[in-house]
């Protein structure tokens, strides 16, 4: 499989993360694992928050989580978000243990139930050309978790 192309000039996307996207554009969830303590943390970085040491490297995530809070946002002129509302704010909890701000789709504002159990999808976004550039990101966000 080939590594959907990034614009080299993202913000978001260097050396450093850019494992994380591509393993996202191949519908893998990539966490920073630190060795010396044993936990995963989110966003990346590259010391560990939790006890310092720069024994971290990437790990592939289950991709379950279960929702810790939500926000139905009905207005947001930012694009693309303008075009999108309401959509379903979220931040959920992975089962490696980092809280993670993510979005929750593919499901109706009445079934949303903290706690419940979701997991790991990919929205493909195609970044508007301009200051960021033009190119493909794939933004994980959380669907209810289907029966194994
Ligand atoms: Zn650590």
């Amino acid at each position: 499989m080939t590594a959907t192309p990034t614009p080299a000039n993202l913000p978001d996307i260097d050396a450093f993360t850019r494992p994380y996207w591509d393993a996202a554009a191949e519908g893998r969830l990539l966490l920073r694992h630190c060795a010396a303590c044993d936990r995963a943390h989110h966003y990346p970085r590259e010391f560990c928050p939790h006890c310092w040491s720069d024994a971290v490297t990437w790990r592939r995530a289950s991709g379950r989580a279960v929702l810790y809070t939500w926000s139905v946002v009905h207005r947001n002129d930012l694009p693309p978000f303008g075009d999108r509302v309401p959509y379903v704010a979220a931040v959920v909890d992975l089962a490696e243990g980092p809280r993670m701000m993510t979005e929750i789709v593919d499901c109706p504002e009445r079934d949303l139930r903290i706690g419940m159990d979701v997991e790991v999808a990919f929205r493909r976004e195609r970044l508007p050309e301009g200051d960021l550039g033009e190119g493909v990101l794939h933004v994980p966000v959380f669907r209810p978790r289907r029966a194994d």
